[in-house]
């Protein structure tokens, strides 16, 4: 009788990396109409070294070559670059399925009709807060309008199955049921996200995050409604809350195994919210483009190797939470190989309160200028300088 080898779970082969991305994040500009107090990519202004049209048609032509089923877009707001259209057409007709993410600032009516024609487009509506009072005080005012008006012109051009993309803080933690129905109205799916302590998210993660009572919330929320919300990797971190396999989603870091970014300049991140010189593994440009970053750079040569559990090695809920997020750590300054910030145990919060210096990343592309520091905790108010009306101030 021969022996069939065994197949190897499906998990073990990510932690390894794949030859593509899964999941493919592709920042086109920093450019953004808006000034959204957590952006985890600090978004506001144009790089001038951003890639060119051709450039991008090179980087898509490569994904074609690797297989990439689908690139996530976004930014900044990736509609404001004026080849978005062309790039994603050039997309779609190379067999690169496109989801981008929006604030809604171009989703007109005619923008909708043109999108409802394509299968191979998904579009990602940004919301935090199911009212305008919630949402505008993070994504500044008049944004809940705008992507309110950008769901209804979806719809009534018969664009199926958008997206509502939620970051979940404390103010909005209350809502969930509101933004199901919101999206039910839209005949859209709901995802949400963690607030993750990257970009301008960093300066106000401590106000925003969830408090461990809301946290055990929206794990209660997930188990009871989430069956048709999407999660991504985003809160495995809560597995030790309940029943190993009770939350849907990847239960991995996928930071360069599955995942990567590529920003608007070329240069290629482990993971979106790890835009910082210690996750840059290369840049597509200078490094002989993108399937020899993905295959070849050291950084993601070391992340595809068995990690240490270092301090949740005696957890009981290591399995299922495998010491939480990589960026959240790194970002709050916690060692890479202890517990997430946001531990069920409780370790996150006592690793917080002791001495700990938090890494800034360099780019910064903020209309406000570059971040300072905040010596303590500071009104949402005091960071941002919306504009007045929106494009009126253009963020090119
Ligand atoms: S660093 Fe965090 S957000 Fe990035 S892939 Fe890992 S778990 Fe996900
Ligand atoms: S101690 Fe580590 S593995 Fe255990 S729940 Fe906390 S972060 Fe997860």
């Amino acid at each position: 009788m021969t022996s069939v080898a065994p197949v190897p779970r499906l998990v073990d082969q990510f932690e390894r990396g794949l030859d593509a991305p899964i999941c493919l994040t592709w920042e086109l500009t920093y450019a953004c109409n808006l000034a959204c107090v957590h952006c985890l990519s600090s978004s506001g202004k144009r790089d001038p070294r951003e890639l060119s049209t051709q450039q991008c048609k090179d980087i898509i032509d490569e994904l074609e070559r690797m297989q990439v089923f689908y690139v996530n877009i976004g930014g900044g707001e990736p509609t404001v670059r004026s080849d978005f259209w062309e790039l994603v057409d050039y997309a779609t007709e190379h067999h690169v399925g496109v989801k981008f993410s929006t604030n809604g600032v171009r989703i007109t009516p005619e923008v909708a009709a043109k999108l409802a024609a394509s299968d191979y487009v998904d579009v990602q509506i940004s919301l935090d807060g199911a009212n305008a009072e919630v949402n505008d005080a993070v994504r500044g005012p008049g944004s809940f309008a705008m992507a309110v008006r950008a769901l209804e012109n979806l719809s009534a051009a018969g664009f199926s199955d958008a997206k509502i993309s939620v970051v979940v803080t404390r103010h909005n933690v209350d809502q969930l049921d509101d933004f199901k129905a919101l999206a039910d109205r839209y005949g859209a799916t709901l995802r949400i996200t963690r607030l993750r302590p990257s970009g301008r998210g960093a300066d106000v993660w401590d106000e925003l995050h969830p408090t461990p009572a809301q946290q055990v919330q929206l794990y209660d929320w997930l188990v009871a409604r989430g069956d048709r919300v999407l999660t991504g990797d985003s809160f495995f971190h809560l597995s030790g809350l309940g029943e190993p396999g009770a939350l849907a989603g990847l239960n991995l870091c996928g930071a360069g195994r599955v995942v990567c970014l590529i920003d608007p300049v070329g240069d290629v991140y482990a993971c979106p919210f790890a835009i910082h010189d210690r996750f840059l593994a290369g840049n597509v440009v200078s490094d002989g483009g993108f399937d020899t970053v993905w295959k070849h750079a050291p950084l993601f040569r070391e992340l595809r190797e068995p990690q240490s559990a270092g301090a949740c090695s005696s957890c009981g809920h290591f399995d299922a939470c495998r010491g939480g997020c990589m960026a959240a750590k790194f970002f709050t300054g916690l060692p890479m190989d202890g517990p997430d910030p946001e531990c069920v145990q409780g370790y996150g919060e006592s690793a917080l309160s002791a001495d700990r210096t938090v890494p800034k990343s360099s780019v910064d592309h903020s209309r406000t200028g570059n971040r300072k520091t905040p010596a303590g905790p500071i009104p949402l108010t005091l960071l941002t300088v919306p504009p007045k009306k929106f494009c009126n101030e253009s963020p090119l």
